[in-house]
């Protein structure tokens, strides 16, 4: 196991840690042998590889959109929030998203931020709904947008299919693959073999965008 070593001459015993961002950090005494060091962090190894498991689960599920902390998920990209003050609009920038209100006002640009990421939401899914129906070869029924709790698109059986505009805050191929899933339904309206099947025909790594779906599912619930 890779970790960082620091000496210090004035601690008493042997220290680990994990940080944040799952590094490993050891302190030592300064007298101690590397081969006690080697011991110690192989004894702790479990309990070290727990800790980073919670670590990447708890990165994974960070909001997608926190208004207290202001910041926001766009296509998988987390920006910060600004408000400004200047003429009513919204702007992406590398690194923030600026939300300016006529009024000026918190509230009313957390509104304007929502409406926006709606709209976007419904014009990336459209977009992407229509070149893979044409990829595909299917007619899908007229769309429909929706904030679900615990749903990211649906099927009905006249096939008008309906997706949660929350897929915005994802990377794209998540997005995709939320189209790709809703569209196989039009062929094939069950879970079955065929019907996965035909996704992974057009979405190879459809597994990995599943299991990111559903640890997803909790940090939407909270926004
Ligand atoms: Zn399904």
């Amino acid at each position: 196991m890779e970790y960082q070593l620091k000496r210090l001459r004035r601690s008493g015993s042997i220290k680990i840690r994990v940080e944040a961002d799952g590094q490993v950090g050891v302190t030592a005494p300064a007298y101690v042998p590397k081969l006690l060091i080697e011991r110690f962090v192989k004894t702790n190894e479990t309990w070290v590889k727990r800790q980073q498991a919670r670590v990447r689960l708890h990165r994974e599920v960070q909001p997608v959109f926190d208004w207290e902390q202001k910041v926001v998920s766009y296509l998988g990209r987390l920006y910060k929030i600004r408000i400004m003050n200047q003429e009513s609009r919204i702007m992406v920038k590398p690194k923030e998203i600026t939300v300016s209100p006529v009024t000026g006002l918190g509230k009313d640009a957390k509104k304007m931020l929502v409406t926006w990421l709606k709209r976007e939401g419904e014009r990336e899914i459209r977009e992407r709904s229509a070149s893979w129906a044409r990829l595909m070869q299917v007619t899908p029924g007229p769309l429909r947008f929706r904030q679900q709790k615990s749903r990211w698109g649906s099927c009905s059986h006249k096939n008008h299919l309906s997706f949660n505009w929350r897929l915005i805050h994802f990377k794209p191929a998540v997005i995709d693959y939320v189209v790709i899933h809703e569209l196989a339904h039009i062929q094939h309206h069950d879970h079955s073999l065929k019907f996965w099947q035909l996704v992974e025909q057009f979405d190879p790594s459809y597994q990995q965008q599943r299991t990111f779906l559903r640890k997803r599912q909790l940090s939407l619930l909270k926004s």
